[in-house]
């Protein structure tokens, strides 16, 4: 099949399941980091359109390109990047639902001193959070520094920290604010090895198959979702890197030589960000309309100018991040 018919099919007619596909071997690699840690709870675990832990459930959705090669590629094409693509990766993530999850079987939110150390968990999801990079009152674990959007994403990845196999945190911590955090879930985790939990809920919400948009309506909501308002103005940035200056008009366009390097530029910067790849192929896209506009070409060394274009790319991330960017999906 094409891209393109593919993307006409429905979710919920794509035949796809969890088991005999690595998806299988990795949740149960998940179940024996858990084991390793005196816990019985295992989280159950369905396909649907992302991840994520419903309120109240104590297992977690994967989504479902993660099912198959294809989806796979076909992900890659229109989001630029497969979160949970790759194995390390996708066992932080399913670290992180695993904190939510644990979190509900067991009610932890529930308790006074949960609400003490991590805040309200009934306090509403923002629609975007203004990460503070330098604090210490958080865990950093999966991109974006995630434990500040919300209390409940404060606890599932102070969990997930804790529970990653060498993850050392007690060293790794030490002097942070966020041991507290660790501390606490410490206690609570040797307090709940070996108990099974009392919300033995198995719901599966949002299932593959009740799903009934095409592949090709979930992938505009998807880009909506993280479409992203930059900063409009950096032509004095790109000048300082391209230059309109008759002395370099045997020089390459700007225009090709970020079309050149676009892949590369957008995963790096948004590896080095949490921002999401596509989010920042966004402000390429702007970037390189920019440059044909003002009429720039190549005026430094390659080198010199790959380098330019990663700091500057990296700082209006930032600058986008700091305006207030959303990544709340999880
Ligand atoms: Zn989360």
């Amino acid at each position: 099949m094409t891209d393109e018919q593919l993307l006409d099919l429905r979710l919920c007619d794509l035949p796809l399941r969890i088991a005999g596909t690595p998806m299988e071997k990795r949740l149960a690699r998940l179940y024996d980091e858990l084991d390793a840690r005196g816990l019985r709870f295992k989280p159950h675990a369905w396909l649907s359109e992302e991840w994520f832990t419903p309120d109240n459930v104590s297992g977690f959705a994967i989504p479902f390109y993660l099912a198959h090669p294809r989806l796979i590629k076909l992900e890659r094409r229109q989001m630029l990047e497969v979160e949970g693509g790759a194995e390390a990766e996708c066992l932080r993530i399913m670290r992180h639902e695993t904190g939510h999850a644990i979190d509900n079987a067991f009610r932890l939110h529930s308790r006074r001193r949960y609400r003490e150390v991590f805040g309200p968990f009934m306090r509403p999801y923002p629609d975007w959070y203004k990460p503070e990079p330098n604090s210490r009152d958080y865990v950093l674990y999966l991109p974006g520094w995630y434990a500040q959007a919300h209390p409940a994403e404060d606890f599932a990845e102070t969990f997930a920290v804790w529970m990653a196999p060498g993850s050392r945190w007690r060293r790794r911590y030490e002097g942070w604010r966020a041991m507290r955090k660790l501390e606490y879930v410490d206690e609570v985790m040797w307090e709940l090895s070996g108990k099974v939990p009392n919300n033995k809920s198995r719901a599966r919400v949002e299932r593959l198959r009740d799903i009934k948009i095409t592949l090709r309506e979930h992938y505009e909501k998807k880009r909506r979702h993280y479409d992203f308002q930059w900063p409009p103005d950096y032509d004095r940035d790109l000048l300082r890197i391209f230059s309109s200056d008759d002395r370099h008009k045997s020089s390459p366009t700007a225009g090709s030589f970020l079309r050149r390097h676009r892949r590369e530029f957008c995963s790096e910067v948004a590896e080095g960000t949490g921002v999401h790849s596509y989010a920042i192929d966004q402000m390429f896209a702007a970037m390189i309309n920019r440059c044909r506009d003002l009429n720039l070409r190549l005026g430094l060394k390659e080198k010199q100018a790959r380098q330019k274009v990663l700091v500057l790319l990296t700082v209006q991330t930032m600058n986008g991040i700091h305006t207030g960017y959303h990544r709340i999906a999880l």
